[in-house]
Parts: C-alpha cells; sequence; structure tokens
C-alpha cells in the first residue's frame, strides 16, 4: 500500500507577506533533510506540505521520524493513497486504519472532495467509508461528537488520501527565516538545549567552542561535536569552531586576580565568539546561561559580560530551572551525552570564591593586566573548522 506523509505549517500561516518565503524555505529545509533517507517527491498546497516518496526504498518511517524535527510544522499525518474509485477507497481504509483503530474506542469520517469530477459528494462519500469501517471494527464506535480519531478522505486531483492519526510536529519557525546566530557550545547540558531554542525560533546556527588542551582532552571536543550532531537534527547543518583557549586561560591565572578569572575568561570568549560570528554573518550570540546557576550567571556578572558585545546575546534558557532544561534535553537527545564526564575549559582554574557582584572598572583593570589583544590574534589565527550535519 503506498503511503505519503502529509505536513500542517505552524505558525508561519500567520506571516503575512512573508508566508510565501518562509513555505519556500521550509520545502527546501524538508528536501534537504530527506536527501539521506531516499528520493521523495515535496510540495506545499494551501498550508499543506504533500512529502510522496518516489522509489521504494524510500523508508517513510524514517521520513516520519525526520519531519518530526523539522521547524515550522505544527503537525504531520501519515496517508494512504488509493485509487479514485469509492470501492477501492473502502477497501484501502480497512486496511490502513486497522492498526490504529486497534487503539481507539470510536471515531467519525469526513470527507473532503476538491477533484469536483468524482460522482460522490462528500456526505456521502464519508457515509459509505464511515458505515465500511463501522462493519469492520464494530468494537470501535461512532461518535460524531467527540471521536477519539477522525478519519479523514481526501479526494484529490491525482488520487485519494485516508488518513486519521495525527502527531504534534516541532512547532516554531522554520530554520533559516530567522536570521543566524553564534552559539557558545560547552560539553554541558545547558548550551546544546540554547541551540536547540534557538533554532526553533527559526535561526541558523554557527558553533564556537573553546577548548584548552592539554587541560581539556580530544575526547571533550568529540563530546561537543557530538552534541551538535544531535542539535543538527532540528537546526540543520553546524559549523563549528574550536578556538585554542590555553594560552589566554594560564595568562589569566598567572597576571589577574583568582576572584575575577570566571567573569574575565567569559569576556575573551565572548570577544573571540564575536570576531567568529562577525566573520560568519551571524547577528547575535547565544549561550546557555540561567540566571543564578553559578557566580557568572548574576545580573551583575553578565554585566559585565556583555559590556564587551556590541551585538545582541539571547540566553534563552536564563530564567529556566535545571530541571526544566533537563526536560528538554532529555526531549532532544542530548542529556545521555551532555553527562559524560569530561573537562571543560570553564572547570579548569576555577577559583575557589569567585565574585557574584564583580566591579565592571576593577574586572577591567585585573583585566589589563593581560596583553590580550595579541593573543586573541594567535587564537583567532588558529581556529579550527568542523562541519557537522546528522
Ligand atoms: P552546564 O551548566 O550544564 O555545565 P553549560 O553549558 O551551561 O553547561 P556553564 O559552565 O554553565 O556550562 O557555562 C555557561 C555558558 O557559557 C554555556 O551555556 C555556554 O554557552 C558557555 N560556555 C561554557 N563553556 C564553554 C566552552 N568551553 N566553549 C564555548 N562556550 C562555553
Ligand atoms: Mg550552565
Amino acid at each position: 500500500m503506498k503511503e505519503i506523509i502529509l505536513a500542517k505549517l505552524g505558525e508561519i500561516v500567520l506571516k503575512g507577506l512573508n508566508r510565501k518565503n518562509f513555505e519556500d524555505v521550509l520545502v527546501k529545509t524538508i528536501k534537504r533533510r530527506l536527501y539521506r533517507i531516499g528520493s521523495f517527491k515535496v510540495k506545499c498546497v494551501q498550508s499543506t506540505i504533500t512529502v510522496t516518496p518516489l522509489s521504494d526504498d524510500a523508508d517513510i518511517d524514517e521520513a516520519a521520524d525526520c519531519i518530526s524535527k523539522i521547524f515550522g510544522i505544527a503537525a504531520y499525518c501519515r496517508a494512504c493513497v488509493a485509487e479514485k474509485d469509492i470501492e477501492k477507497i473502502k477497501t484501502a481504509a480497512c486496511e490502513y486504519l486497522a492498526d490504529h483503530f486497534s487503539r481507539i474506542g470510536s471515531f467519525k469520517v469526513e470527507a473532503k472532495r476538491s477533484d469536483k469530477k468524482f460522482p460522490l459528494k462528500s456526505p456521502e462519500i464519508a457515509r459509505e467509508v464511515g458505515g465500511c469501517l463501522a462493519d469492520r471494527f464494530p468494537e470501535v464506535a461512532v461518535d460524531v461528537h467527540t471521536p477519539d480519531a477522525v478519519v479523514t478522505v481526501e479526494i484529490r486531483d491525482d488520487a485519494a488520501y485516508i488518513h486519521s492519526e495525527v502527531f504534534k510536529g516541532a512547532g516554531g519557525i522554520p530554520v533559516g527565516t530567522g536570521g543566524k546566530a553564534a552559539i557558545l557550545i560547552s560539553g554541558g547540558i545547558d548550551s546544546p538545549v540554547a541551540g536547540y531554542m534557538m533554532a526553533k525560533r527559526g535561526v541558523e546556527l554557527t558553533a564556537v567552542h573553546f577548548a584548552s588542551p592539554p587541560y581539556t582532552s580530544e575526547r571533550a571536543e568529540e563530546k561537543v561535536a557530538e552534541l551538535l550532531k544531535r542539535v543538527s537534527l532540528y537546526s540543520g547543518r553546524i559549523r563549528m569552531y574550536t578556538v585554542p583557549f590555553t594560552k589566554l586561560q594560564e595568562e589569566i591565572r598567572d597576571k589577574c586576580h583568582e576572584e575575577y578569572f570566571t567573569i574575565i575568561m567569559r569576556r575573551f570568549m565572548m570577544r573571540i565568539a564575536q570576531e567568529i560570528a562577525e566573520q560568519n554573518e551571524c547577528q547575535a550570540l547565544v549561550t546557555g546561561e540561567s540566571l543564578g546557576q553559578v557566580a557568572s550567571q548574576t545580573i551583575g556578572a553578565v554585566a559585565c559580560t556583555d559590556a564587551v558585545c556590541s551585538m545582541p546575546v539571547f540566553r534563552p534558557l536564563i530564567g529556566m530551572d535545571k530541571e526544566e532544561i533537563i526536560g528538554i534535553s532529555r526531549k532532544i537527545d542530548t542529556f545521555e551525552v551532555s553527562i559524560q564526564p569530561y573537562e571543560d575549559c570553564c572547570t579548569v582554574f576555577t577559583p575557589k570564591h569567585p565574585r557574584t557582584r564583580p566591579v565592571l572598572s576593577t574586572v577591567i583593570d585585573e583585566e589589563n593586566k593581560i596583553d590580550y589583544a595579541p593573543l586573541i590574534a594567535d587564537a583567532l589565527e588558529n581556529l579550527k573548522v568542523t562541519d557537522i550535519s546528522a
């Protein structure tokens, strides 16, 4: 039996004149993501995207899983395709819906006839198919008011589609329609979730990771790449820049007052990330900070960090509890990777008593003990670039 996927657009239908652009981006995204799975035809008609397998080996289960992670889709369903003959439609419906009907208590049938040449009108189609299903599945009641499932029969120009089980889509808006931002990614739980959340709002991601070998290991970098790979199932391809950060961190350790280690390190991170962001036409930075989580995430510390940034810094987790963040990280399947125990540069040379209310002028005085401009330039000249996709 031939099966297709129908996807309903989400919030993008609200976007007025931009709608066409949003739809085009979404169709292109779906085509690109399905490319590795097999050959599919993807088209958008009246806020519904139809995904049709073009070859026998194009795996519809994998395609549905892929579609469930694409932002801009509010809901999707799988449908069976039948010849436009009422007897064939009835036979196909009974066969195709058997599995779903084993899990529900009631149903109703709705029909949509966009091909007006089809001999039966919509109510007649609904009645015929409904009667056939009621006979075939006597344990499932007909309920026209609050059914567990609505079976839809669509008579289109090319064929008839039958579907019933509707799945929630990834929501959000299509990646690429919200600009581009650079995410500062660690191996922790928070930053992959922050990246996912910005991608959900249509933002394309570039990633910046700071590594301090030999204090941090090759495995820690691989862990970050694995996290980004999982985020990329939602966000699409991500270019990752790994910044050699050892010299700057050693300078901070050797020259600055211990209380200010973290805040100064974070200011260097932001300066470097911003350079990389600009080179990649990103318009914002993203971090996984959450207010009050650690000493460097108080309002005062965030203010000192942001003082070196000229582009907006998005912190989508700022008002979230760790438990809520963990909930999302489990959902997007990054949690198990995040909790693998590898050092992050943030955890080397950590002060025993970091300043929670740093004074900006003191931070600047401490920072100026380092001749940091050439060190930043050197780090930027020695970036490692890795392209990551699922
Ligand atoms: P967790 O809090 O779960 O350890 P985290 O990613 O939030 O993970 P923090 O130490 O809280 O780690 O760092 C706060 C933010 O700073 C991160 O969310 C991330 O955006 C950025 N960050 C930390 N370490 C790095 C790093 N090595 N490279 C790039 N960005 C980093
Ligand atoms: Mg954190």
